[in-house]
């Protein structure tokens, strides 16, 4: 019998798409015979991880920033777009995370994209480059192609 690798509904053999959570199964073929309840264990243990992670990575980026900038040291640099910078470098991280546990862009494709945006609206921000927008088009042009590669059968 085979579980849904998101949520442990449990589906057959040749269904593409979980009935429940409309995961793509297809895509994720060497998790499809995982036993429900490892599957359901391993899942939850690394959702608190990825929480503890992602929110002790920015309270440590804010109180690191505040320090440089007390200190004096954060140069021409603004501290907004800073900020906005490492809330994206730790989103694209968590991002590549999910990519590597799961061999596909589809779990990982919102934090990258989303920290990817981040990260340029953020360094626009703080160093003023005029032509940060042109950038973000590259960027996110670059994520579709990217995506759309990996996603080939
Ligand atoms: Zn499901």
């Amino acid at each position: 019998m085979s579980y849904c690798p998101k949520c442990g509904n449990e589906v057959k053999e040749d269904d593409e798409y979980c009935s429940k959570c409309r995961t793509n199964l297809k895509s994720n073929v060497s998790y499809r015979k995982v036993n429900r309840r490892i599957n359901f264990e391993w899942k939850d243990h690394d959702e608190d991880q990825y929480g503890a992670l992602i929110g002790g990575g920015v309270v440590i980026w804010l109180g690191a920033l505040l320090l440089l900038q007390t200190q004096g040291l954060l140069g021409g640099g603004d501290f907004g777009g800073l900020f906005l910078l490492g809330i994206g470098v730790i989103l694209v991280l968590r991002g590549f995370i999910a990519y590597q546990q799961t061999g596909g862009y589809d779990e990982g494709f919102g934090y990258l994209a989303g920290g990817g945006i981040l990260m340029l609206i953020g360094a626009g921000l703080a160093y003023n480059i005029r032509d940060w927008w042109a950038f973000l088009l590259i960027g996110l042009g670059l994520l579709i192609v990217g995506r759309g590669l990996t996603n080939r059968k």
